[in-house]
């Protein structure tokens, strides 16, 4: 068709499920109104989207994907580190750089081909894409898979020099220039807070995402925290876009649905809906750490021992299970035994929102990545919050203590990456009892399904016709139409 006067947004997603999922969303709710979008990336993220795109295309939207290939090696990259999220934290910094090499074949594919693109839409973790932009003379938007909450904590702790003179790296200090009083530790934030060497570069790259753009583009919307987007707009001096939940796109899409993020899944969705079926309205709880986070294999046997005593159906993803030592492999298929029919295992990639989508599904024992809390927050469902790094403990007090829909298990220091083999830091008894607090009956209860309820009635109004998201997504595609 003649692209001719529209707005065309080249993405350039991070190779990360959390930060490629929204950013892939919010180019095809941004081709649902009208835009092109290309979406640049490696092969391996060319792979995990291509069945979400493809399905786009078929229902016509102008969406493309292009890949670049990379040589890791050539970087300084280990063996297999091709997605962000298998990267070690100390590889960040290289992983990044190398990154930075698919900037000139991006730039050349893009100047020979029409449309030519008007607005360069990018990971905060892409420096190199304002170069990229600037060189294509179009403007450059940061992406970012964060709540106005968090971004306005990570900028009020560096702005006010919250932590200076704090030794400890476990000792809370208060938000500093918030409205409600929030306190968090240095160790609770790797890379918001500055202080841990091998996240410094998360910490760099939000500043220069902010500092060098033109605006941002948040996965959030207003209604759900309107002093923050606007707190945060003010103390930035920022163009903020919240268009969010972006996950709702999928609402009405089945096939996209089944397969965002993930071109195999490690269950077919049939059957999980099959299952779920079977269940009572609100009665599921759905457990999963997102795609980074793990529970070593002691935590994942108390976990279970946890779920197995709140009586309660579940359905658990353990997307690790295959790095158990055999004691806890032999442990869940026991479990999976014991609890046949009440408790479904997916060992690896769960279709996560579909799963939360149903009815049957009641609460969310999440890592409180910012996609997830979010999708829960979609969903109308409560949530356990069981927060293991980066932003998300940010994000566990957004959803305890700012929309008061969640119950902490109480996880008070950073989790890390890949060092959580040898400890187990929630107790069965707190996993049980978080459960049962979430899912149960009483005030409290009820209230917190209230405004889970509420906050989902909400995000659906914003992204309708006349709410604010979508309004947001119109004047995006407004303002970077072609000239
Ligand atoms: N996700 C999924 N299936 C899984 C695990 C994760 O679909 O088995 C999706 C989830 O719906 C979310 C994203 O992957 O959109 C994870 O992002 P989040 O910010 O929650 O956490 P991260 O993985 O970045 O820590």
């Amino acid at each position: 068709g003649d692209a001719g006067g529209r707005a065309h947004f080249v993405f350039v997603p991070l190779m990360a499920q959390g930060h490629l999922i929204p950013a892939v969303d919010t180019a095809l709710l941004l081709a649902t109104h009208g835009a092109v979008c290309t979406i640049a990336g490696t092969p391996a993220t060319a792979a995990r989207v291509r069945p979400t795109v493809d399905s786009a295309r078929r229902s016509g939207l102008q969406v493309r994907l292009v890949e670049f290939p990379l040589d890791y090696a050539a970087a300084g990259m280990p063996e297999g580190a091709d997605n962000a999220d298998n990267v070690p934290a100390e590889h960040m910094r290289s992983y990044f750089g190398a990154m930075a090499r698919l900037r000139e074949p991006i730039e050349s594919y893009l100047r020979a081909r029409a449309p030519f693109p008007t607005c360069v839409v990018s990971d905060f973790c892409h420096p190199w894409t304002t170069v990229l932009a600037a060189n294509l003379g179009v403007p450059r938007l940061s992406f970012f898979s964060m709540c106005a909450f968090c971004l306005l904590c990570q900028h009020n702790v560096e702005r006010f020099k919250a932590f200076e003179g704090i030794a400890a790296d476990d000792e809370p200090v208060v938000v500093p220039g918030l409205e409600k009083k929030v306190a968090v530790t240095r160790a609770q934030a790797p890379g918001f807070f500055r202080g841990s060497a091998a996240w410094e570069v998360f910490a760099d790259y939000i500043e220069r995402a902010q500092a060098e753009a033109d605006g941002v583009i948040m996965n959030t919307f207003e209604e759900m925290e309107p002093e923050y987007v606007a707190g945060y707009a003010a103390a930035r001096k920022m163009k903020v876009w919240a268009i969010g939940p972006v996950s709702l796109y999928h609402q009405q899409r089945a096939a996209t649905l089944a397969a965002r993020g993930y071109a195999t899944a490690a269950i077919d969705a049939g059957e999980c809906l099959r299952w779920l079926d079977g269940k009572e309205p609100g009665s599921v709880v759905y457990v999963s750490f997102g795609s980074i986070a793990r529970a070593g294999a002691k935590q994942a046997v108390e976990l279970g021992l946890g779920l197995e005593a709140s009586g309660h159906p579940f359905i658990w993803v353990v997307r690790n299970a295959h790095e158990y030592d055999a004691a806890a492999r032999a442990f869940l298929d026991e479990l999976e035994a014991r609890v046949a029919g009440r408790g479904l295992l997916v060992r690896g990639w769960a279709p996560q929102v579909l799963i939360l989508s149903h009815a049957a599904v009641g609460g969310f024992v999440t890592h409180c990545g910012w996609n997830s809390t979010l999708e829960a927050v979609a969903a109308g469902l409560p949530v356990v919050t069981w927060p293991h790094f980066t932003d998300q403990f940010l994000n566990e007090k957004m959803a305890v203590e700012v929309l008061g829909i969640g119950v902490s298990v109480g996880v008070t220091e950073p989790l890390m990456y890949r060092a959580v083999e040898k400890e187990i830091v929630v107790g069965r008894g707190v996993v049980e009892a978080a459960v049962r607090s979430v899912m149960g009956g009483g005030e409290e209860a009820e209230e917190r399904r209230r405004r889970a309820r509420a906050l989902a009635a909400k995000a659906r109004v914003a992204m309708q016709k006349g709410g604010s998201s979508h309004g947001n997504l119109l004047d995006l595609v407004k303002r970077f139409k072609a000239v």
